[in-house]
């Protein structure tokens, strides 16, 4: 069941992912070191941390797409050893293959990605018309908007919908309107499919504006600094007090040497 509020109670005793003593070298770089926390069924889990400090590593681990020196990631009480259809992944860069359609892209994420029959078409359908791109099913890629391909790329990992969602930096590319806009959607569908989410940004404003939690994470190297739950009712306000207090909290604790980049706090006035 899907939690949907930020009541610190409500993240114990209902582990969905957990990361234990995870660390990943790449030559004498270190990525990830001795990295663990918990993240909780149908927590909207946000990561950030300035470039470098191993976000993408981690999503990366619990996708399953990168192995790990040391540690585990273990999901549902099961050690991750390799992708999996219940982890969909969604990328900064969309990912999106040029020559397919929108319909064409989206079906790619169903177990059967050339199937037409009427049950995957009906399908495809459904995704469409829930991150809002109707009437754009037969545009291909390089006709879209960022804001558009980056709906494609989260309908194609809800394809088969599955339980775990897994997005890095997915909105670092569209412009800020567009990415507000993203935010209420994705929220949205959240709410509707009481998926866990876990959303790596470098964004202090839009992790503050998404999370459960927030993990902050430092790059001296690749650890995890400390943990902020955000107790605000949603949709929240930018300009509210206690918004600013949590933005205000995160880039404290994130410490003033990281180049973290962040909205102005009052640019929705
Ligand atoms: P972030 O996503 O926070 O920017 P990454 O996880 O991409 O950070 O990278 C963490 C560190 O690991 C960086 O120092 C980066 O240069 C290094 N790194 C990441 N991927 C590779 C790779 N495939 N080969 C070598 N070094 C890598
Ligand atoms: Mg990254």
């Amino acid at each position: 069941m899907a939690l949907n509020s930020s009541s610190p109670s409500n993240w114990e005793g209902n582990e969905k992912i957990s990361a234990r003593n995870i660390s990943r070298f790449y030559g004498s770089t270190r990525a990830l070191a001795d990295v663990s926390f918990s993240v909780a069924d149908g927590e909207f889990f946000c990561v950030v941390g300035p470039s470098g400090c191993g976000k993408t590593t981690l999503l990366r681990a619990i996708a399953g797409l990168e192995d790990v020196d040391s540690g585990s990631v273990v999901i549902d009480g099961v050690p991750v050893t390799s992708p999996d259809l219940n982890r969909g992944m969604v990328f900064q860069e969309y990912a999106l293959f040029p020559w397919r359609t929108v319909r064409g892209n989206i079906r790619f994420g169903l177990d059967r990605p050339s199937c037409e029959c009427p049950d995957c078409e009906t399908r495809v359908q459904e995704l469409v018309d829930l991150v809002g791109l109707d009437g754009s099913e037969d545009a291909y890629p390089k006709e879209l908007s960022g804001g558009m391909k980056q709906r494609v790329g989260i309908a194609r990992a809800l394809a088969v919908d599955p339980e775990i969602l897994l997005m890095d930096e997915p909105f670092a590319s569209v412009d800020a309107r567009t990415r507000d806009r993203l935010h209420a959607e994705l929220l949205d569908i959240w709410t509707q499919t009481e998926q866990t989410i876990v959303f790596v940004t470098h964004d202090i404003n839009e992790a503050v504006t998404l999370a459960d939690r927030v993990l902050i994470m430092d790059d001296d190297p690749g650890t995890v600094q400390s943990m902020v739950t955000v107790d605000i009712d949603r949709p929240r306000q930018r300009t509210a007090q206690a918004f600013v207090e949590y933005v205000i909290q995160v880039r404290d604790e994130l410490g003033t040497s990281h180049s973290v980049t962040e909205e102005p706090l009052m640019k929705d006035i």
